[in-house]
């Protein structure tokens, strides 16, 4: 019995040990070799009459990251090939194709014998699907256990049987909850959620398993025997009737209805939940078979995993300069960024100084690591001996001669250009001269900046976004001197902190301050036309924005923008044009105090955490038009047509070079609506001509802002795409880790 990925011992008791260890692989992922040697391993335990039961488990640190999306990438491409030429044939090898795992599953399920899933640390995605499909499941009781089906959030859904076995073992609300937001499970909630059955120490899993086994594991589902009821009753019952039409409004409420994945993924949990077993496996088959095809699943897949993974991988990293291993850096400033990037360097393993102008201010800073190690101490996800290791990483000082040996300083004063000069010098007196320095400014152009470096060769940006332990995105800027050296360092140290790093030339504003800013615009823009306000925010959530664009001005600072807007105008002189914005920023910020969410009062009024909009919008904008003299289709696409238009033109002036860093970068960074892949993906979905189209026509009726670059324009005129003109270097990666 040899198999490619797989080992398979039995006992003297009968039991067969199934171990999956992939050969050249760092995980277990699911492909057609596994496919088929999962197929060949269930006739075997079956065939073999010494055979009583068995275990699966992994060879590897992590159970399974699931299922390869190249794996399917190449079923479409052969879809789309065939469907030229026969469409109903195209259709039916789809649709067997992607169901061919289902059915193996099934047949596992079915086989008449027992098997046990040892769940020995991350189990997402096809491999989840896997050990649901076994009779009994034990997991690992440390840390290193995360149960997913993240399938989700690369705009698919579960379609080997997640959605109707998770819907059929578990309470209706949390089962819903899990598959739609593509939540990941730690070992308690798994059992209390009735998805595993037992937990066992590492070295005692096989064991736990085989005992299971012996104990009798009943190798027939209960939605296969006579009589089963579904955990919260059948969907026709009262209680049916108070859930399924508040699922609906749930769905509607979080997505927008702007996912394929999730409706397809909600159309079969409630249509299969009413049908025996094997039909409710052909719903889910021919709802996943549908999406795979929607251009939604296609985009989130490039971006949020094959994209993601080659960033994060170093696909923009100088190939030639030796990997650095960066054992301690400083921090210079511990306010609000600074704090932050202490902790998750700390957190990362390195050694931190922290630096700030007096002693006080230092451990205020530190202060911070404190508070958020204290929180995941007291949510279980911590020790209090983790906690003490990550503070004694922390050294907080006034005194600069602490960064002599460090390999990468980080400065987060204030976004003062005289305050950063004189921190510059300061530093560069004391570090040696090896030393990479990097600034975290959010508006201010590095190559001035590094004007006050004796070695502006190893200036270089790295900007982080707030919060900075929460969001996976780190903006490099490369300054017109910046070394690759310099680059390669910054890199690096971002791979150490497990984000994700977008590589951008300098210019004001960089990338996604840039863009976010256009949204900002365009939401007060549309105050000025007399837009009502609530509709503009409604229209920003339904377009897929996290937020409104008052609501993110709030949040930004309407007087940060006051000050960007006056500095432009300072800067063009005669060339800038006055507009509503300028009007609207002055009536807010100089002549009413209304700055946004840090001094409770902006577009909204903030009282704790609530917020309601400000009933004097009316008497700085005048009073609305009726919300029907809009078309909110029109205001949808205004919102992000003109971020996508302010990302072409970054792309022309040669600020981003890499469209999968635009793309991952407006979703990591400012929540462009994932569901479009990104900002470029957005515009070759729609498609160049289209789009341009649009911006014309954007143009007549809203003003120039909306006018076509020159790129952009030849794109259309060429009928190519972004990715079709400047397909992305390097090398692509083949598998789903962990997605
Ligand atoms: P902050 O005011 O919270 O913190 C600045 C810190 O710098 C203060 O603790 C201050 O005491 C310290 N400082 C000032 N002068 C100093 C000196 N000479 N020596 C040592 N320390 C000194 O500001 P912040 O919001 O953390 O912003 C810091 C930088 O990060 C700015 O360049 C800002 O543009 C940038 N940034 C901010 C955000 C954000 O959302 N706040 C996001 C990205 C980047």
């Amino acid at each position: 019995m040899a198999y490619t990925n797989f080992t398979l011992e039995t006992d003297a008791d009968g039991i067969a040990l199934i171990t999956w260890d992939m050969p050249e692989k760092s995980m277990n992922v699911i492909d057609i070799s596994v496919m088929d040697d999962l197929d060949k391993i269930i006739a075997d335990v079956v065939a073999d009459a010494a055979i009583k039961g068995a275990v699966i488990t992994s060879g590897k640190a992590a159970f399974s990251g699931g299922a390869d999306l190249t794996m399917l990438d190449g079923l479409l491409k052969g879809f789309h090939k065939e469907r030229r030429k026969d469409a109903e044939a195209a259709a039916k090898t789809l649709f067997e194709g992607s169901r061919r795992l289902t059915l193996i599953y099934r047949k596992l399920e079915t086989c008449g014998k027992p098997f046990v899933a040892a769940i020995n640390g991350t189990c997402m995605g096809g491999g989840t699907e896997l050990a649901l499909a076994c009779h009994a499941r034990v997991g690992v009781e440390d840390d290193s256990f995360k149960l997913g089906l993240p399938e989700v959030k690369v705009g698919l859904f579960p379609g080997a049987g997640g959605t109707q076995r998770v819907m059929r073992m578990t309470d209706a609300q949390a089962g819903l909850t899990f598959l739609m937001q593509g939540q990941t499970l730690r070992a308690d909630k798994a059992k209390s959620m009735k998805l595993i059955d037992e937990t066992a120490p590492a070295k005692k899993l096989v064991e736990t398993a085989k005992k299971m086994l012996k104990a009798g594991v009943k190798p027939v589902k209960p939605w296969d025997e006579k009589g089963f009821k579904l955990p919260n009753g059948p969907v026709y019952s009262p209680a049916g009737f108070q859930f399924w039409p508040a699922a609906n409004a749930i769905y509607r409420r979080e997505t927008q209805d702007n996912y394929p994945g999730i409706r397809g993924l909600l159309k079969s949990v409630f249509e299969g939940l009413q049908l025996p077993m094997d039909l409710a496996l052909q719903v889910e088959s021919r709802y996943f078979a549908h999406v795979l095809q929607t251009p939604e699943a296609a985009n989130m897949i490039r971006s949020l995993f094959v994209s993601m993974q080659e960033l994060n991988k170093g696909a923009r990293r100088p190939a030639d300069v030796k990997p650095n291993k960066i054992k301690k850096i400083g921090v210079i400033g511990a306010g609000f960024m600074g704090a932050g990037i202490a902790y998750v360097t700390a957190k990362a393993g390195i050694d931190v100084v922290l630096i700030d102008r007096d002693q006080a201010a230092a451990d205020k800073g530190k202060a911070h690591s404190d508070e958020l190690m204290s929180k995941s101490v007291s949510r279980g996800q911590a020790t209090a001996e983790d906690k003490e290791k990550l503070l004694a990483r922390i050294n907080a000082t006034p005194d600069y001669d602490q960064l002599a040996d460090c390999d990468l300083v980080i400065e987060a004063v204030f976004e003062d250009r005289e305050v950063k000069r004189v921190v510059t010098e300061k530093a560069e007196a004391a570090l040696k001269a090896k030393a990479i320095y990097a600034s975290n400014t959010s508006t201010l152009p590095i190559s001035s900046l590094a004007e006050a470096s004796s070695r502006p060769k190893n200036f270089i940006g790295i900007h982080f976004f707030s919060p900075v332990d929460k969001m996976m995105l780190v903006e490099v800027i490369l300054g017109k001197k910046t070394s690759d050296k310099a680059l390669a360092m910054a890199l690096d140290y971002i791979k150490a902190i497990k984000k994700t790093p977008i590589v951008v030339n300098d210019s004001r504003g960089f990338y996604t301050s840039r863009v976010v800013m256009t949204y900002v615009r365009e939401g007060l823009m549309m105050l000025a036309d007399g837009v009502p306000a609530a509709m503009i925010e409604n229209a920003g959530k339904m377009a897929g924005m996290p937020v409104g664009p008052l609501s993110l001005g709030d949040e930004v600072a309407l007087d940060l923008a006051w000050k960007i807007v006056s500095a432009t105008r300072k800067d063009l002189g005669v060339n800038y044009v006055e507009g509503p914005l300028d009007n609207i920023l002055e009536e807010m910020v100089v002549k009413r105090e209304r700055f946004g969410r840090k001094n409770g009062k902006g577009f909204y009024d903030y009282k704790g955490k609530e917020k309601s909009l400000w009933a004097g919008i009316p008497d700085v904008v005048g009073k609305p038009k009726p919300a029907d003299a809009f078309n909110v289709e029109e205001l949808k696409q205004r919102l992000l047509v003109m971020q996508a238009l302010e990302t072409a033109r970054i792309f022309e002036e040669k600020c981003l070079t890499d469209v999968r860093e635009a793309d991952v970068g407006s979703i990591l960074g400012f929540g462009f609506a994932p569901y479009t892949g990104g900002t470029l993906s957005y515009i070759d979905m729609m498609g160049t001509h289209a789009f341009v189209e649009l911006c014309k026509k954007f143009t007549k009726k809203w003003g120039p802002r909306f006018k076509p670059n020159k790129l952009l324009r030849e794109l259309a005129k060429n009928n190519e795409t972004f990715y079709g003109k400047f397909p992305p270097q390097g090398e692509a990666i083949s598998a789903i880790e962990a997605a």
